[in-house]
């Protein structure tokens, strides 16, 4: 699912103009999130001043590795992605669907009410926003809608950052899903030396930009900030090939390169939590130690976990080759036969936060030599 592409022209602005920008979306009742450093790592967190910004901060990536290095100048949005995406803002890790109370006359029932928070979120990535849109046909595209997942959805406001430089492990411009963004944010930012660059991608993002931009952008600056993501997808020297994975997977379905990286792969999710598209969950029943409250919870699943694949028989991925390969196939080549699109972005989180370093480029690479 591509997003739609962003319709306003090229307003400049100052960088103190973000300030503005955060104060009337406040005003404005929208909690402001963004890029904020904690835990050693770029997260994605309510900030209410500029200065909370991760200014002249990159974030070092390789294959289960994430070290931030800081410089004393530097831009607001030097960072890649870091293990935050936007996928707990409307699919949260734990959620109580049903509430169940005891009362006199025996047990009452609530369901509650989809919180629907107003919430603006600065500085997300185009990888993050295709990962959006396929989530939103996952949640709201088929028979049935999560009403959670559309309350929450329908509360946010989408500040976009065109990416000025590429980690190591992102491949978003072999999946043509960055990093220039091409639509789906109501507001599209691209940091210049001395300013922004701002194109107004939805009618309610027209106001934002009139109180913060100051003038119609030169020729120069739209070449300049035209510039910055093309940079950044020269930079890229990981990929896979979105045309032809599906068949590769397919036809490689016993392949020996699926034992080999079941015996490197700890079966520990990491990869499948910060993938911004994963979305399985499973449900608990959690009582109060007396009995007399309980709470359904949805909370989030991994395919990597063997209870996942649990049925009366038994689990039918017993194994971490299997689990491996049910992760791998569904996300490249099934997910396509399910929803019409890849369930990758090519944002590269899996790379880096995989406690061994496993590389999903690198594992589909190995099956392209074809069967063994
Ligand atoms: S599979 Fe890996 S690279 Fe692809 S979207 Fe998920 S985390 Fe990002
Ligand atoms: S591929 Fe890496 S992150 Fe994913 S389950 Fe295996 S060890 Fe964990």
């Amino acid at each position: 699912m591509t997003p739609a592409p962003p319709p306003g022209p090229p307003w400049w602005m100052k960088k103190p103009a973000l300030q503005t920008l955060i104060d009337r979306l406040r005003a404005d009742g929208y909690e402001v999130l963004g890029p904020r450093m904690a835990d050693g790592a770029i997260t994605l967190a309510p900030l209410t001043n500029l200065a909370h910004l991760p200014r002249g901060v990159r974030d070092d990536q390789q294959p289960g590795r994430y070290r931030l290095t800081m410089a004393d100048d530097g831009g607001y949005f030097d960072h890649v992605v870091g293990p935050h995406s936007l996928k707990p803002l409307v699919f949260p890790p734990r959620t109580t669907v049903l509430e169940v109370l005891r009362v006199r006359d025996g047990w009452e029932y609530r369901t509650p009410e989809p919180p629907q928070p107003k919430r603006a979120i600065l500085g997300v990535r185009a990888c993050d926003l295709h990962a959006l849109a396929i989530q939103d046909r996952v949640f709201l595209g088929g028979a049935y809608r999560d009403p959670e997942y559309a309350a929450r959805r329908a509360g946010l406001f989408l500040i976009a950052v065109n990416c000025s430089r590429s980690a190591p492990t992102c491949f978003c411009a072999s999946m043509n899903t960055g990093p220039a963004v091409r639509g789906g944010a109501d507001l599209i930012l691209t940091e210049l030396t001395d300013g922004f660059l701002g194109v107004a991608g939805s009618d309610r993002a027209a106001p934002y930009l009139a109180a913060v931009g100051e003038r119609p952008a030169s020729p120069e600056e739209q070449a300049e900030a035209a510039a910055i993501p093309q940079r950044a997808a020269a930079q890229q020297t990981r990929r896979i090939d979105p045309t032809t994975v599906h068949d590769t997977l397919m036809n490689n379905l016993e392949h020996r390169r699926w034992a080999d990286v079941a015996k490197r792969c700890l079966s520990c999710a990491n990869c499948t939590m910060v993938c911004p598209t994963c979305f399985c969950s499973t449900v608990n029943d959690v009582s109060d130690l007396v009995g007399t409250h309980t709470r359904r919870q949805r909370v989030w699943e991994s395919c990597f976990n063997e209870e996942h694949s649990h049925t009366a028989g038994g689990p039918v991925h017993p194994t971490t080759k299997s689990r491996y390969r049910q992760w791998l196939t569904h996300k490249l080549a099934t997910w396509i036969d399910q929803f019409g699109t890849s369930g990758c972005v090519g944002c590269g989180r899996c790379i880096t936060w995989c406690p061994v370093g496993i590389d999903i480029t690198e594992e589909v690479a190995a099956m392209e030599g074809g069967r063994v």
